[in-house]
């Protein structure tokens, strides 16, 4: 039985600057790359490489940068059986700046992310065995709205990562049973701040009142505040020198749900993820960054 990861794939292109060029600029940049991202990938990637067997369920464009992507993540060893290609529509692209301060301008074309249909998602997943299903918010909210539907039928758990930041149709979060917002992510979910532990706990039982058993607000380098049914406590995150935070967050909820599905209790699963993530901020990038579950316990011990 393998984790369902649903979600967005992205190619970044990523171009060093010394500055932003303004509205009919050229300006001539340095160091190109091409990575592959999007949260639906990353969270795929993280979850495979701490060990759960783990099938996507995605979209990609009729384009050469498809090809690529999917053979990175065959290799990986995610199942892609249920990744679609569609004609005539790109690959979902981010095409990303970065000026000398770090800062970045990021414009994206959703593409194929955008045309993943709630019909689609049906289909594949009435075709598998359900277990857990991850979710993100970069592909349609009707898409979403219909997966979990879907899953729940056959008695999976539905986990969600709210991210991008937006608010959510209590419809959706009526059949979330665990969810994992950042602290912005939870402030505009709630409407509450979360700028210390009573602001996660109110904001915790904001969801809880919502329908969500289980919420996990994961607060950078201090940890995560984890909240069952209304009792909540901060859980401390590891202590190392962070250098790119790109991607903390995909690795964590892929980390967790990777450890859910090998039978791990929550507290030690977070605690798994939570060094998953630490490990990441010590690398550069978001795929490259993700680490592998040897890894992990290396650190845990
Ligand atoms: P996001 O990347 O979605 O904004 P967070 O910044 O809250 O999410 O990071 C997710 C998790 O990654 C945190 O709960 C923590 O476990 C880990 N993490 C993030 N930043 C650091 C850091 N500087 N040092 C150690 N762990 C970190």
């Amino acid at each position: 039985m393998s984790l369902t990861v649903t979600g967005s794939i992205n190619v970044d292109h990523v171009i060093r600057l010394p500055q932003f060029p303004r509205p009919g600029e050229t300006l001539t940049g340095s160091d190109y790359r091409i990575v592959p991202g999007g949260k639906g990938a990353n969270q795929a990637v993280a979850a495979v490489r701490a060990g759960a067997k783990t099938r996507m369920v995605a979209c990609v464009g009729d384009d050469a940068m498809a090809g690529a992507l999917l053979d990175g993540f065959a290799k990986d060893g995610i199942n892609i059986s249920a990744i679609d290609t569609i004609n005539d529509v790109n690959t979902g692209v981010a095409l990303i700046q970065v000026n000398e301060s770090g800062e970045n301008t990021i414009a994206l074309a959703p593409g194929a992310n955008a045309a993943l249909t709630p019909e689609q998602l049906q289909r594949h997943i009435s075709a598998l065995h359900c277990e857990q299903l991850l979710l993100q918010l970069e592909i349609p909210l009707p898409t979403n709205l219909a997966a979990a539907r879907q899953a729940k039928e056959q008695g999976a758990r539905i986990i969600l990562n709210p991210a991008p930041a937006q608010s959510l149709p209590d419809e959706l979060l009526a059949l979330v049973d665990m969810i994992t917002p950042n602290e912005t992510e939870a402030e505009r979910l709630t409407g509450i701040a979360v700028a210390d532990n009573a602001g996660a706990d109110a904001a915790a039982n904001a969801l809880h009142a919502r329908g969500i058993a289980t919420v996990i607000i994961t607060l950078g380098a201090r940890g995560v505040w984890l909240s069952e049914h209304g009792h909540g406590r901060l859980i401390p995150g590891f202590t190392v020198q962070a250098i790119d935070t790109t991607a903390a967050g995909d690795t964590f909820n892929g980390a967790l749900v990777a450890a859910l599905q090998q039978q791990q209790a929550l507290v030690p699963a977070i605690r798994f993820a939570q060094a998953a993530a630490a490990i990441s901020v010590t690398r550069i990038g978001a795929q490259t960054s993700i680490p592998y579950k040897a890894d992990i316990e290396a650190m845990l011990e």
